[in-house]
């Protein structure tokens, strides 16, 4: 029998991202579950996500906010939006709140110190930033101003892939060359293991069923999941979105059975297997799943090993604009709803929600 153990090689990961068979991916499920139990328990720790602004400068393939979508009207909220938002958290009993944007350089490096330092002050919350590839500059400001955590997916640990749907920044002055790229990796785990150095837990992840991603590519993020030793780790299916190139012109499917599905089952299955690799991460039941499985999305990623839920508090009349993809889930509903619906949905799969900033055992550990 195939096994299911924090050491199992490539080829046993392999086996399971393809296993198709129900009693066996049972058998995986359960077998996350209890390494999710065993290493952070039964909490499902909730993070307010503020989306602050769809600005984007880059023109990532994939996404929906990036520059070629030339429809979306765009937005960047004012402080005391913001601010607003981070008081709302607060009063829902939320640990955290997580500020995500597109690269949006007017987001800058004095604006973002300046509401860091406010929404410690006020709220005394965890602050977490996803803003994108910043500078060392920026990111040691905004940790001194107090920021806790930055979350950046690597989206692909293929260096090959990940060029064709990740174009760097065209002519910008750039520090992030001082991060000393490798060409056998994606040059955003220069400036994951850049923000572990300036003292951030560290969030990353990637999309599965990404046009030209094979199987052993997924086996490839795994191991880089376990290489970084990151605090948080997210799966999401990738969506197409129609105002994207990879939507549309993308000449890549990988051949001969070897491309992955962007479906919920293949992203449980990195979930359950992401528990099992690295047991005491946080790892959340991600918006994509339960925007393709608006039903049970979000449980069955909580029973796969996911043990974070990622509540909405942008303002509503933001919330559509910040279109990553289509038909993102929780779109339509105000903080409160959304709020109230991933209360019950927590409850139905017997777990009960976290108190204080719900940090991954293992940077406890590493401040020790
Ligand atoms: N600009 C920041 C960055 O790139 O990290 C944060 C915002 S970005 C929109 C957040 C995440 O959305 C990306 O890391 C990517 O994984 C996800 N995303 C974007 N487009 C997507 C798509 N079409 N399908 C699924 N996920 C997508």
């Amino acid at each position: 029998m195939r096994t299911l153990a924090v050491d199992m090689d490539d080829a046993a990961l392999r086996g399971w991202l393809t296993e198709e068979d129900p009693q066996q991916l049972e058998r995986l499920y359960a077998a996350a579950d209890a390494a999710r139990s065993a290493a952070v328990g039964p909490a499902v720790h909730l993070r307010g996500l503020i989306e602050i602004s769809n600005a984007c400068t880059r023109a990532c393939a994939y996404c929906g906010i990036s520059v070629h979508n030339k429809e979306v009207q765009r937005y960047r909220m004012g402080r005391g939006e913001i601010l607003d938002c981070a008081r709302r958290a607060k009063e829902l009993g939320y640990g955290t709140v997580v500020m995500q944007a597109g690269e949006d350089p007017m987001l800058t490096r004095p604006f973002i110190a300046d509401l860091v330092s406010a929404i410690k002050r006020e709220t005394g919350l965890a602050v977490t930033l996803s803003l994108g590839e910043r500078s060392r500059a920026d990111l040691t400001a905004w940790k001194e101003a107090g920021a806790d955590r930055y979350l950046l997916r690597f989206e692909t640990s293929n260096p090959r892939l990940y060029a064709r749907i990740h174009p760097e920044a065209p002519g910008r002055p750039d520090d992030r060359t001082t991060r000393r790229p490798d060409d056998r990796e994606v040059p955003r785990l220069a400036m994951l293991r850049e923000l572990q150095e300036l003292g951030y837990q560290a969030g990353s992840g990637v999309m599965v069923g990404i046009p030209g991603q094979t199987w052993d590519d997924l086996v490839g993020d795994l191991r880089t999941f376990q290489g970084l030793d990151i605090e948080m780790i997210g799966v999401g299916p990738y969506i197409p979105h129609p105002a994207t190139p990879l939507a549309h012109d993308f000449d890549g499917a990988a051949e001969h059975g070897e491309q992955v599905p962007n479906t919920v089952l293949v992203a449980l299955k990195m979930v359950a297997l992401a528990r099992l690799l690295v047991p005491d991460a946080n790892i959340p039941a991600t918006t994509a799943v339960a925007t393709l499985n608006k039903e049970t999305g979000r449980e069955d990623a909580l029973k796969a090993g996911a043990n974070v839920v990622m509540p909405n508090l942008t303002p509503p009349e933001y919330r559509a604009l910040y279109e990553i993809y289509p038909d993102k889930a929780c779109v339509n509903e105000t903080a409160e709803q959304c709020h109230s619906c991933l209360a019950a949905r927590i409850h139905s799969v017997g777990r009960c929600i976290g108190s204080g900033s719900g940090d991954a055992p293992k940077s406890q550990r590493r401040s020790a």
